[in-house]
């Protein structure tokens, strides 16, 4: 981790307060949920010795926005996958209001709300269309739940995409994920290409006319894995307005994850920057959906260290708000009002 001098480092605790931190990926949803093997369900209030992210570590890092996924796509198909989606609804709503320090948004106004009361905020988003069924009034019926952000695939195959793991992954999206991308733009839900197939990526870029999001995707040329994104694909999604979120999985960040650290997932927003520009990249952790974390980001309670490296590298104070959220706000009044 880079050293700071004094005023470095005051400079960087300051514009780190200063911020609206958006973070727009984890799996925490599921950690709500019993675990089986004896593993007791965590709670969103109590600061947890397991996972990633609860609220007093998002506290005390600092955190304002947390997108909070619901993911149940860990097969081909997914038969209880619409039941495990409602549970997870259910937890975030509840968790949520047994704690007065954090409120559920779905607005970008909200979330400026909930910085200005010293709160966290939460956002509803969903990763694979598993639950949706195939059907677009499902999606109309989550949208008044609250969901804002949709993902349609994770590694496999939805009805609405093909994720990156799918057979034939040469395909372009189905009838039905064109009409959802149509109604997901009447609605208002910000559409994340994160998890798809290369060549859905592309059909989507072709399609869309407004921003969309990697929610939790890196840099190709920086780490060559699937998950992340192609030099092509990151000035595709830039010249849409959109935003991608640095993703913490150490397998992203370097060869088979190896000495994975801060810095190393620094040099993603480096390599961002230097080919669109300071607006199109943000964070989008993964806490809670990866097994290890890179040195310096154990938990969202080091979501500081960021702050500290982009100073220590002599970012601007304005490219330093803009990676932290602003970014992913801009993209959010645009798409979610
Ligand atoms: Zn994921």
């Amino acid at each position: 981790m880079i050293e700071l001098s004094k005023a470095q480092e005051e400079r960087a605790m300051r514009l780190h307060r200063k911020a609206v931190v958006v973070d727009t990926h984890c799996d925490t949803l599921m950690q709500f949920l019993p675990q089986g093997w004896g593993q007791p369900a965590r709670k969103l209030g109590e600061r947890g010795d397991r996972g990633h992210i609860d609220l007093p570590r998002m506290v005390e890092g600092g955190i304002t926005c947390q997108t909070f996924a619901m993911y149940t796509g860990r097969r081909a198909f997914v038969p209880e996958a619409p039941l495990v989606a409602m549970q997870m609804v259910d937890k975030f709503y509840s968790e949520i209001a047994a704690n007065p320090g954090i409120v559920a948004v779905t607005a970008h106004d909200e979330i400026l709300k909930a910085k200005r009361e010293g709160k966290v905020c939460g956002l509803l988003a969903m990763e694979g269309a598993e639950p949706l069924m195939g059907d677009i009034a499902v999606l109309r019926v989550y949208h008044r739940l609250g969901l804002r952000m949709l993902s349609f695939a994770w590694n496999y195959r939805t009805p609405f995409a093909d994720g990156l793991g799918a057979k034939r992954s040469e395909s372009k999206l189905p009838e039905l994920g064109v009409q959802a991308l149509e109604e997901m733009d009447r609605l208002g839900i910000l559409f994340d290409v994160s998890h798809l197939a290369d060549s859905v990526f592309w059909d989507v870029s072709d399609i869309m006319k407004k921003p969309f999001i990697a929610s939790h995707s890196n840099a190709r040329a920086v780490c060559d894995h699937p998950r992340n994104l192609t030099d092509d694909m990151i000035r595709a999604l830039a010249d849409h307005g959109g935003v991608m979120g640095m993703n913490f999985a150490p397998a992203f960040v370097t060869e088979e994850g190896k000495d994975a650290d801060v810095s190393k997932m620094v040099d993603h927003i480096d390599h961002i920057v230097k080919l669109v520009g300071p607006d199109h990249v943000g964070l989008g952790s993964d806490y809670d959906g990866i097994g290890s974390t890179p040195a310096g980001l154990e938990d969202v309670s080091k979501m500081p260290n960021i702050t500290r490296e982009l100073v220590g590298r002599g970012y601007s104070d304005e490219d330093v708000l803009k990676i932290l959220g602003e970014n992913h706000l801009r993209v959010f009044k645009q798409i979610i009002g």
